[in-house]
């Protein structure tokens, strides 16, 4: 049975749904005012083996939600900066989230909720008039606040002493007056220039943390929800301020277990948009590293440790990966039995040791996600398998039959790891647009007829040096990838 990391209660537990064999969980998602960096993604990869291992070695449904923080201080500051309706400015980054995410081989969630669309602010309203049924709230000067000394249990996610908490970088103090600096703002008054919706709550915007609260409730149903995931940096105060909405407004648990990713470090430094030293997917990409091989750098490491990048470490990665596709192409040349490698078998052309191996690969590789998603472990498995086998190849000691037992192993793997299906779909796509080497093709033709040599050549090596190669034939010019 799968074991996970409960922030909560700061032990490994045993995990499964509570009802229907289905997962409901809600992860954080991205706040669409700029492209996600690599670190965030390494939360959401690390999030989408989570949702695989659930789907695919423990055999249960997964209803996930993933929201877009589509308003927030940083979305309107964008949105004014780029002089367009907070909605299609947003609209642009969520594309890009999405084009970013499917390239790194993330599975769409089921759910994929904006904080503007309407049924969600209505339910955020809703749970904002419940809180202030049940005494949580005070308004000031149009806002509504969240009063925490009316949640005997607040901290309880954190471990905080609420007493003697300070106020850190990350708790909302802002221009609104409030009671107590730890309590937070549900609702904010309009101001000048503003989007600004009334629901019920009265005219003003939502504040972050209510966003995530009303979105996980409404789409996932009666609580408990069973997972609700994110980065480390979310646990205090954004997921402590979602407990005390949620528990605050309908008297039940909000959450059974919190999971979160540690973060990504570049040069031992936090990689965030506030320090600078942020890389995108698109930056990764033009340093000639593909979306595969930072899939699996953000895996060779346990989500609950820190991760360094560097590009010593891509390199890595596509070494890796290199491995893997070498060995699916040996294992497809082997040739049919009896006449290949099964003939030198025992008896009926059998070789016990490689049905072993995968045993014993299938046997560690679910042992080392089931144990709070080890997915180095996992990988290591993976490759003790990759060995085995490539020493029982070299021996000629493997049958036809085999030799496709251990791609099913390798695709069953694949299918929680997603590297080598992503890595593949990549080799499958040119590196060039077709469009582009068409016209290419069209201006080297151009440039022969009037007898400009050098030019075809140029754009001959040119093309090359991208990775597609160009060979003149009777017919007309073809191309292939290197
Ligand atoms: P944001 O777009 O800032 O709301 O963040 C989206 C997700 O990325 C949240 O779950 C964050 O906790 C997570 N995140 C932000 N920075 C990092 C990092 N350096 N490493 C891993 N996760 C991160
Ligand atoms: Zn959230």
């Amino acid at each position: 049975m799968l074991r996970l990391y409960n922030t909560l209660t700061r032990r490994e537990e045993p995990f499964e749904p509570q009802r229907d064999n289905t997962v409901r969980m809600y992860a954080c998602g991205p706040t669409v005012y700029a492209r996600a960096h690599i670190g965030n993604f390494r939360t959401f990869v690390c999030l989408d083996v989570l949702r695989r291992t659930m789907k695919y070695l423990c055999g249960h449904a997964v209803h996930e939600a993933v929201n877009y923080t589509d308003v927030d201080d940083k979305t309107i500051a964008g949105s004014q900066a780029a002089g367009l309706p907070l909605r299609d400015y947003t609209d642009k980054w969520i594309v890009a989230y999405r084009e970013d995410s499917d390239t790194l081989g993330i599975e769409t969630p089921e759910e994929t909720p904006r904080a503007t669309d309407e049924a969600n602010l209505r339910a955020m309203s809703d749970m904002i008039l419940a809180l202030e049924k049940n005494g949580h709230t005070y308004r000031r000067d149009g806002s509504i606040y969240f009063k925490i000394s009316t949640m005997p249990q607040y901290g309880k996610l954190a471990h905080l002493d609420v007493a003697g908490m300070k106020d850190g970088a990350r708790v909302d103090v802002d221009e609104y007056t409030k009671d107590d600096p730890r309590d937070f703002v549900l609702w904010k008054a309009t101001k000048p220039g503003e989007p600004t919706w009334d629901f019920g709550a009265g005219p003003g915007r939502p504040g972050w943390h209510i966003e995530c609260s009303a979105m996980a409730l409404r789409l996932l149903g009666e609580p408990p929800i069973d997972i609700h995931a994110g980065g480390i940096d979310l646990i205090f105060p954004h997921h402590e301020n979602e407990i005390a909405q949620s528990e605050g407004a309908t008297n039940h648990e909000f959450a059974r277990f919190w999971v979160h990713v540690e973060h990504l470090f570049v040069e031992n430094e936090k990689m965030s948009k506030s320090l600078g030293n942020v890389y995108t997917l698109a930056e990764i990409r033009e340093r000639g590293h593909r979306p595969s091989a930072l899939r699996y750098l953000l895996l060779s490491s346990h989500y609950r440790k820190q991760l360094n990048f560097t590009w010593t470490g891509m390199d890595q990665a596509e070494e890796a990966i290199r491995r893997m596709v070498d060995f699916l192409a040996r294992l497809e040349d082997v040739p049919p039995s009896p006449e290949g490698f099964g003939a030198a078998g025992i008896g009926d052309g059998s070789h016990p040791h490689v049905a072993k191996s995968i045993a014993t690969a299938r046997a560690a590789f679910k042992d080392a996600l089931e144990h709070d998603l080890n997915t180095a472990a996992a990988l290591a498995a993976v490759f003790e398998l990759v060995r085995d086998v490539n020493a029982a190849i070299d021996a000629k000691a493997i049958s036809k039959a085999e030799s496709q037992d251990v791609q099913k192993a390798l695709e069953d793997f694949d299918r929680v790891l997603g590297v080598i299906s992503l890595r593949r779909a990549e080799d499958a796509e040119p590196p060039v647009a077709v469009e582009e080497i068409e016209k290419l093709i069209e201006d080297r033709k151009a440039a022969r007829h009037r007898r400009d040599f050098a030019a075809a050549d140029r754009i001959r090596s040119e093309l090359a040096e991208r990775g597609i190669l160009l060979e003149d034939n009777p017919g007309g010019t073809r191309w292939k990838k290197k």
